[in-house]
């Protein structure tokens, strides 16, 4: 199975092979979604990991650690843009158990 880039919005389903089947040769991912021009996934979010054997569905699970790869990606791109706040003062969730 050729690895896959996918569509990062769960309402869209494109999706493309990273490989040509015939020549065998490797496509470069697009960055960005020619159906609805958000940005693509062609790496797990979550551990890195090539896109291979993704299930079509909204909530498509990497084969490799079992993450939900678009909302890893939508964490991702949130936690990259919460990063420029200092870090939150107090533990919402306090253990004490
Ligand atoms: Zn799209
Ligand atoms: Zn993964």
């Amino acid at each position: 199975m050729p690895p896959l880039a996918l569509c990062s919005r769960p309402a869209c389903d494109f999706r493309i092979e990273l490989q040509d089947r015939k020549t065998g040769m490797s496509i470069s991912a697009p960055s960005i979604c020619p159906k609805c021009e958000a940005p693509m996934i062609s790496v797990c979010p979550a551990c890195g990991f090539l896109l291979i054997q993704i299930p079509a569905g909204k909530h498509p699970l990497c084969s490799v650690c079992r993450a939900d790869i678009r909302s890893a990606f939508a964490r991702l791109v949130f936690g990259v843009h919460r990063r420029r706040s200092p870090k939150p003062a107090e533990d919402p969730f306090p253990s004490d158990s």
